[in-house]
């Protein structure tokens, strides 16, 4: 299957697809091919957003009187609709953000299970009963929905993050505009399409496109979105937390990070290294949770190292529509520059060149934003490639002592995401679990990937102490009432 036709209708506002009429139109094309239009978005003013704002109030009543069994019906079709139509929107998501076709079904996969999995909190408790303090009172509690969330995503995963916060957002009883990102915004119409199509009310969910600084900023700002939930960088992620507490408006923030992943000597390097350049390279290193880090304790150093350069020097770069592409381009213009420039900075801050480090600009990658998966070794601590989210096919090693030392390297970042240990030892994987300052901890597995029915977030400058997906959305989305009844 193959994606045909351009979308350029891309906001959706109480029920009805935004004609572009006065408004600027903004091109996309393919990080694949530069030549390859994929859609056109439309970019909303202030004024649009507000009209937004007003379509998910005006359906705020309606949707929150329904009983929750009654709302997770809407999210069992949802899953049901965008699963038999999973294929076209993963090469829509491919073509549009150039992730490799089977992790982007893998994604859309993620999202219809994210639609089942909410449904089924439409059924699950909202409260808990206290004694009261007396003989014949009932003292209880029970959640209420915020009323409109702003929903603000990044261009990564630009189903399943959407879909991991108006899952929940609506299961709860709250209606939602969402301000998708600008290199996803045509996936983010198709998924619309879809979530109509499939019969969700109007006034449910807005989708509003538009720039950051315009659409995302009126979200920010208006008086009557009671909630924001934002996934993206720092630098952004500052400026919600501001404005949305100095108004008074809940808020949630899922940021960056500098995953590393420690490798101590009695480790099964092999096993190590195929998971470190799998969670350092899939996805172009374009997720949050990406190893960016390896930390090796010194007696197995040289031989880690090779193992890694061996299996990136492996790795099929490609066009991601191809079935066993690897690794695939990065998103845009603007990341590729930023990821060859880090590579840069790091080999003038000292790094050494192991694998890649450059750009593929030869034959069918000559349309394309590649770069070839790199290594670099004798990164040090407080250098930039030790210190700075990269985003890219990138992954920097250090040498540790030991693993005190491994755990002062891994947590001398400001970040606090995702972190992993390779050992065979209980008692050290004990100690690392126990140090280490990340939200997700792993034992010999990947930095990268979370399981839906598991909270998710960061410590540190990764995260707002707020958790994501599973049951911990319900404290997001929701507010405690506390009732007491005396007859
Ligand atoms: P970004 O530049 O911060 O953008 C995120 C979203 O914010 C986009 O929709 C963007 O719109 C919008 N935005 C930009 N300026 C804004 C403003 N002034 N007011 C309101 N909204 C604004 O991040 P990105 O480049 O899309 O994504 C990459 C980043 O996301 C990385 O740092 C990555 O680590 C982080 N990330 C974190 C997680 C996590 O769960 N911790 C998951 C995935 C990604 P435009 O696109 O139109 O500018
Ligand atoms: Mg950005």
């Amino acid at each position: 299957m193959t994606v045909t036709g351009i979308i350029e209708r891309t906001s959706y506002i109480d029920g009805c697809w935004i004609e572009p009429g006065e408004r600027e139109i903004k091109e996309h094309y393919s990080p694949i091919d530069t030549e390859r239009l994929v859609g056109r978005s439309i970019q909303l003013t202030a004024a649009d957003v507000d009209a937004a704002v007003q379509g998910a109030r005006r359906e705020l009543p309606n949707w929150s009187g329904l009983s929750g069994m009654e709302r997770a019906s809407y999210l069992f079709r949802a899953a049901q609709f965008l699963e038999e139509r999973k294929e076209e929107l993963a090469q829509l998501l491919t073509l549009e953000m150039g992730k490799p076709i089977g992790e982007a079904r893998g994604e859309v996969q993620r999202a219809v299970l994210l639609f089942r999995y909410y449904a089924g909190e439409g059924m699950r408790s909202i409260g808990e009963v206290l004694p009261a303090s007396d003989r014949v009172s009932l003292l209880y509690t029970t959640r209420v929905p915020l009323g409109v969330v702003g929903l603000i995503t990044p261009w990564n995963f630009p189903v399943a993050i959407p879909v991991w916060k108006l899952a929940p957002a609506i299961i709860f009883g709250n209606t939602v505009v969402w301000k998708p990102a600008e290199h996803a915004a045509i996936t983010a119409a198709r998924l619309m399409q879809l979530l109509e199509e499939s019969g969700l009310p109007p006034g449910v969910v807005q989708l509003v496109s538009g720039s950051g600084s315009v659409v995302g900023q009126r979200l920010l700002e208006h008086p009557q979105v009671t909630g924001i939930s934002f996934t993206g960088s720092d630098a952004v992620g500052r400026e919600v937390a501001r404005q949305a507490s100095a108004r008074h408006a809940k808020y949630q923030l899922e940021m960056g990070g500098k995953n590393s992943s420690v490798v101590l000597a009695d480790a099964d390097l092999e096993r190590a290294a195929d998971t470190i350049i799998s969670a350092a390279m899939r996805s172009a290193g374009q997720k949050c949770t990406a190893t960016s880090r390896v930390i090796v304790e010194k007696p197995v150093r040289d031989r880690l190292t090779s193992l890694l350069v061996e299996k990136s020097g492996g790795i099929k770069l490609s066009n991601p529509l191809e079935e066993d592409c690897y690794l695939g381009p990065v998103v845009s213009k603007g990341q590729h520059e930023s990821i060859l420039g880090s590579i840069d900075r790091g080999l003038q801050e000292g790094a050494r060149l192991l694998a890649g480090g450059r750009a593929r600009t030869e034959g069918d990658f000559a349309r394309g934003y590649y770069i070839e998966p790199t290594v670099l070794d004798g990164v040090e601590p407080q250098s930039y490639l030790a210190q700075e989210e990269v985003f890219g096919p990138v992954l920097a090693v250090m040498e540790a002592d030991d693993l005190e030392h491994a755990l002062e390297l891994a947590n001398g970042v400001r970040y606090g995401l995702a972190a992993s240990v390779f050992t065979n030892s209980q008692q050290q994987a004990r100690r690392f679990i126990n140090g280490i300052e990340a939200g997700l901890v792993k034992v010999n597995g990947e930095t990268a990937g979370v399981e839906l029915q598991a909270p998710f977030g960061g410590m540190k400058l990764s995260s707002s102490y707020s958790r994501e997906q599973g049951r911990a959305a319900i404290e997001f989305f929701t507010q405690v009432k506390t009732v007491l009844v005396t007859p």
